[in-house]
């Protein structure tokens, strides 16, 4: 996560100020009205709460628009990390590391000099009251503060695209103080959306389908297919470690393992030829499907990206749809590659699916595969393998692991 105009060493090491260092919460999707609001912010204090949990207990204090976070006996180096985790959590725009003091104009110049001590280069202050009973108006504290610190460090004043920000935030009962912030993920708060199942490979689509349905408000669980015993578990120790990562963003992630080389020897011999890499998708749907209904889940999630391979063609997609009546969401289908690796980049999953692996879907890669599979020869090859039962075993054969953000590597 970048820091954007993030206060100087100076200001961390010295608090000598008579306020309170909090973390001030801008909230996303802040359209939502009426009990979609009431339930939007009770989940998201709720999974601000489990979040920052190993590092601290906190109160988080629900304001028109804003949260605040705070901490018994909170220093500037908590803050920070509390700040930094809080970042992560899904439904949140922006989080500021704030300085909390009293309803007086005294405690504000004293902490905004404080703040923009040291700093070179223009500025501009940016209040606002949520609290119109404030004796100043949004502009007079502007103009007021703003003078008072070009006095003092004389630094030039620029209200459009300055180098630093001071923003003053008056409020029922206090007044926030900050400069920058860590900018959030947005999006809905986890499990406002209800529950799914990621199809999880050790590639790199896969992952950032999982981010981005997070971040419309799902909990996803995951399942991954490893050619065992035909490979090695490389592909395994893959999802977890991406697992694991990603459950930064919603916590208590669940990982679901099928060993698929058996399976697929079948479907090899059931003389599936070129549409083997679609029957075999249509069977880990299946699976997925049987193991989501039990997990509560309503819908399946994959990495599929229009036309990238030659199994994500819009006949094949259909041919995919066709296996399972849960729907399958496809966030990545009209994103470029391109676009799909810097996310994964920025969510920190990209080296890890760059590892390299014996992916289970090259044991049976035909010479040229199918791009226009006919849904009636695939029905014909699964009426010979009886994937009903197939996929109920394999579901019935998942292995369950709970990696954990921050937990040592296990891999
Ligand atoms: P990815 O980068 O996510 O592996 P891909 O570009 O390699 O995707 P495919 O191999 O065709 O594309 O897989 C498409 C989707 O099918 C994946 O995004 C994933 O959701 C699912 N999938 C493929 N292989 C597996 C697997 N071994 N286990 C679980 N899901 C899989
Ligand atoms: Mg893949």
């Amino acid at each position: 996560m970048t820091t954007l105009d993030a206060a100087p060493a100076v200001v961390r090491e010295q608090s000598p100020v008579d306020g309170e260092p909090c973390v001030l919460l801008k909230l996303g999707e802040v359209v939502l009205k009426g009990k979609n609001r009431e339930q939007f912010e009770r989940r998201l204090a709720d999974n601000v709460r489990t979040a920052v949990r190993p590092i601290a207990r906190v109160d988080v204090i629900r304001r028109h628009g804003v949260f605040v976070v705070r901490t018994k006996d909170a220093d500037v180096p908590t803050v920070d990390r509390l700040a930094e985790r809080i970042g992560d959590v899904m439904g949140i725009v922006w989080a500021h590391r704030a300085w909390r003091v009293g309803k007086d104009l005294a405690s504000v110049e004293r902490v905004a000099l404080e703040l923009m001590e040291g700093r070179t280069g223009s500025f501009a202050v940016r209040s606002r009251r949520r609290d119109k009973r404030f004796p100043m108006t949004s502009t007079e504290l502007d103009r007021h503060i703003g003078a008072l610190v070009a006095q003092k460090y004389g630094q030039p004043v620029k209200l459009k695209n300055p180098e630093h920000t001071l923003s003053i935030e008056v409020d029922r009962d206090e007044v926030f103080v900050f400069s920058g912030g860590l900018p959030g993920q947005g999006g809905l708060p986890v499990g406002m959306s209800g529950r799914a199942l990621v199809l999880m490979s050790g590639g790199i689509d896969s992952p950032v389908a999982a981010y981005r349905m997070m971040r419309r408000g799902l909990r996803v669980d995951y399942l991954h297919f490893s050619g065992m015993p035909f490979t090695g578990p490389e592909s395994i120790y893959k999802a977890y470690a991406l697992v694991r990562e990603l459950d930064k963003f919603q916590g208590g992630s669940r990982l679901f393992v099928v060993p698929f080389g058996k399976a697929q020897q079948q479907i090899k011999s059931s003389g599936a030829d070129r549409l083997a890499v679609i029957a075999q998708r249509r069977l880990m749907l299946r699976t997925g499907e049987v193991l989501a209904r039990r997990l509560r889940g309503t819908a399946l999630i994959t990495g599929d990206a229009l036309g990238q391979v030659s199994s994500q063609t819009l006949a094949n997609i259909t041919a995919l749809d066709d296996a399972v009546e849960l729907p399958i969401l496809r966030p990545l289908v009209g994103m470029d590659k391109i676009e799909i690796m810097d996310q994964a980049r920025r969510i920190r999953t990209l080296s890890i699916s760059e590892l390299p692996d014996e992916d289970c879907c090259t044991l049976l890669a035909p010479r040229r595969a199918e791009t226009r599979a006919k849904i009636d020869d695939l029905r014909q090859i699964e009426k010979r393998l009886d994937v009903g039962e197939l996929a109920d075993q394999l579901a019935e054969s998942v292995q369950e692991h709970r990696p954990v953000y921050g937990d040592a590597a296990a891999s």
